[in-house]
């Protein structure tokens, strides 16, 4: 069983999210199946699919105007929250402390992380993947929790670029993050995959050691190419 989470970043409308979910409500699977959307979906009934938003304030209230609190999202009924998305770290000067403080927040309020780590593609180049790796999960996620965390390997070079890392590379990634979880005392965590998954290479990447699932960007927007990626694992 694995974890399929889409991301539908600034995109869709109510009415394309209620279509999804009747369109998911048909399909066959075992794995679990989550959907990031817009803070203004998060109230959409939803049964078979559980879904989630994609940032949180790192205050808990106050003076903060167009912020969203973790409690706020958790009264929607939302489950999930992705902290730390490649864009969020490029566009809102997330940096892996302020991951933490938000993640913190997130589980103080019953909601389960999806924490993203990943190298840029001039981390990458200059040979400093792994080191970027180990130090995004060290410094992004709180390690004194009981509450369930997911954590999400996306190399921020193949996001919404139509490239992924060979196979080797996202094991030795996925291995890296299972064993640096284990360190810190959160064995057993389940890590996705997230760059560039579709269809057609979703049943690969899922083979791959330590990979439990993927969390998938533009292929979740359209149930014509998300269902492939659901069903392409048992
Ligand atoms: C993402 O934004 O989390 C993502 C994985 O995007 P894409 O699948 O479009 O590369």
């Amino acid at each position: 069983m694995k974890i399929i989470a889409g991301n539908w970043k600034m995109n869709g409308t109510q009415q394309q999210l209620k279509t999804m979910i009747s369109d998911l409500s048909s399909v066959e699977t075992q794995n679990t199946v989550i959907l990031c959307v817009p803070f203004t979906m998060l109230t959409t009934p939803s049964d078979k699919i559980s879904l989630g938003a994609q940032d949180l304030s790192r205050h808990t209230h106050g003076a903060f105007t167009g912020q969203i609190s973790a409690q706020m999202i958790a009264e929607t009924g939302a489950k999930y929250v992705i902290i730390g998305h490649s864009e969020c770290r490029q566009y809102n000067g997330d940096t892996n402390s302020i991951v933490r403080q938000k993640a913190t927040n997130a589980l103080n309020n019953g909601l389960i992380p999806i924490i993203c780590v990943g190298e840029t593609m001039d981390e990458k180049q200059a040979g400093k993947t792994m080191a970027v790796i180990e130090s995004g999960v060290r410094e992004s996620i709180p390690s004194d929790t009981s509450t369930p965390i997911i954590v999400a390997y996306e190399p921020r070079w193949a996001i919404g670029a139509g490239l992924t890392p060979t196979a080797a590379e996202i094991a030795d990634a996925h291995n890296l993050i299972a064993k640096t979880l284990s360190d810190m005392g959160l064995g057993g965590t389940p890590i996705l995959y997230g760059a560039s998954v579709k269809g057609s290479n979703a049943a690969e990447i899922m083979s791959i050691s330590n990979v439990d699932g993927v969390l998938v960007g533009g292929a979740s927007l359209k149930s014509d190419d998300f269902i492939p990626i659901i069903t392409s694992v048992k």
